[in-house]
């Protein structure tokens, strides 16, 4: 209710290319990011003068276009699956966004993350049961002060629903345990946010001052 009454209120997306990316998302099944997450990201975006990015799972590439038309940031993203990596690569072209936006076409967890660079944000939106694998092998890519988003943390609400189905079950348990264990990086000032369908920051703690205090 709330959350219908604050989309009707707030300004509604304009970019014909991306309004056209979410239809089509929802047309056939690709899980984007909600109006909210994003905007959420576009604003840290802005606040922090995020300069590059890393996106893991990118999908039809609408979290990546969105972020590169509402900054100047370079942005990594990584995408295992051929055929949405090939998808992104034509989005991407029709946003004329090719010298910003650089897409892997390689399973994350495999990667050499070393090759990578390092980045103002690490945006984690893959396969949710391995969020954990991923904040702790990425997090080594991430500059002083810099932000790790994650997404998907209550996952359609269903870290509080019953559940029969045993995959599904153990999905969920999966992203308990990831919530568990993002709050508790004593490295990070992390909180998770009921945005979209719910959303971590973690902001990596200056060394110096932290092992000062
Ligand atoms: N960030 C996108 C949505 C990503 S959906 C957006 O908001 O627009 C999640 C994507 O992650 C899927 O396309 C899936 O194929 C990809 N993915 C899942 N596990 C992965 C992995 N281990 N490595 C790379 N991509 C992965
Ligand atoms: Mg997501």
């Amino acid at each position: 209710m709330v959350k219908e009454y604050l989309e009707n209120i707030n300004i509604k997306e304009t970019n014909s290319l991306l309004v056209s990316l979410k239809s089509y998302a929802l047309l056939n099944d690709v899980p984007i990011i909600t109006d909210d997450g994003i905007s959420f990201i576009k604003q840290m975006i802005n606040i922090k003068q995020i300069k590059s990015i890393l996106e893991i799972g990118t999908a039809i590439g609408y979290s990546s276009i969105n972020m590169a038309i509402n900054s100047d940031a370079v942005i990594t993203t990584i995408e295992r699956d051929k055929a949405m990596f090939n998808r992104a690569i034509g989005n991407i072209n029709l946003a004329k966004l090719q010298s910003r936006i650089k897409v892997i076409n390689e399973d994350a967890l495999e990667i050499d993350e070393t090759m990578l660079g390092k980045f103002d944000l690490i945006f984690i939106d893959a396969a949710k049961a391995q969020s954990i694998k991923f904040f702790n092998k990425f997090k080594t890519c991430l500059n002083d002060n810099g932000l790790i988003i994650t997404d998907n943390l209550t996952f359609h609400d269903l870290v509080v629903t019953p559940i029969r189905d045993k995959n599904l079950k153990q999905l969920v348990r999966k992203i308990d345990a990831f919530n568990k264990f993002v709050v508790d990086q004593t490295d990070f000032d992390t909180y998770i946010y009921s945005i979209g369908d719910g959303m971590s920051l973690s902001i990596k703690k200056d060394v110096i001052k932290w092992k000062s205090r």
